[in-house]
C-alpha cells in the first residue's frame, strides 16, 4: 500500500488541486490532503473550512483521499500517518525554486520522506488560490476556477 500526503494551504482548492490530486492517485494507493495552517499567514477560510471544501470537491474520491488539518510539521505529520512520500504540484519555473528550498529542509529534517512533483494540466498553470482570492474579491466570475460549492463558500464569505 503506497501512501503520500499532499500538503497546502488550500484556501481554498483549485481546479489545479484537484488536478494534482487525480494524477497522484495513478500512482499511490491512497493520498491524505494535509491542510497546512501558518500562524503567520492570514487564511480567508478556516482550516475546518478549507476541510470540508475538499472533502465535498472530492467526494468521488473519498475511498482513496482523507483530508487531515495538520498540526505539526509537515514531514512529522507525514511520517505519523504512516505515509513515504509528500506530493507537491508545479506549475511553471517561478513555482520550481520555493519547492526546492522546501525538498531539501524536508530531506535535512527526515531523510526517509521523500517529494514527489507533479506538473498540472495546461490550462491551470496560471491557477491560484491568491489569484481565486482576488477574482473573487473584485465580483468576478470564478467557475472556471474552482468547483460550484467553493465560488458558493467563497461568495458566501465575501457577502
Ligand atoms: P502552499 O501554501 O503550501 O503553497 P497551496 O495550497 O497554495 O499551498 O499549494 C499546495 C500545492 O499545490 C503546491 O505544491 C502548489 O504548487 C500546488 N498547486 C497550487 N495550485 C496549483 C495549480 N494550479 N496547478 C498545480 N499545482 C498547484
Amino acid at each position: 500500500m503506497k501512501v503520500a500526503v499532499y500538503p497546502g494551504s488550500f484556501d481554498p482548492i483549485t481546479f489545479g488541486h484537484m488536478d494534482i490530486a487525480k494524477r497522484a492517485l495513478k500512482v499511490f494507493d491512497r493520498l491524505i490532503i494535509l491542510i497546512n495552517v501558518h500562524p503567520n499567514k492570514e487564511a480567508m477560510f478556516t482550516a475546518k473550512e478549507r476541510k470540508d471544501m475538499v472533502e465535498v470537491t472530492m467526494k468521488d474520491y473519498l475511498d482513496k483521499i482523507e483530508v487531515i488539518i495538520a498540526n505539526d510539521l509537515t514531514v512529522d505529520e507525514t511520517k505519523k500517518l504512516g505515509a513515504t512520500h509528500m506530493v507537491r504540484g508545479l506549475r511553471a519555473v517561478t513555482d520550481f525554486e520555493y519547492e526546492f528550498q522546501l525538498t531539501h529542509a524536508n530531506r535535512v529534517l527526515d531523510s526517509e520522506i521523500d517529494s514527489v512533483y507533479f506538473m498540472t494540466d495546461n490550462k491551470y498553470s496560471f491557477l491560484s488560490s491568491a489569484l481565486v482570492k482576488e477574482i473573487g474579491l473584485f465580483k468576478g466570475d470564478l467557475n472556471k476556477f474552482v468547483p460550484t460549492y467553493v465560488v458558493e463558500k467563497m461568495k458566501e464569505k465575501l457577502n
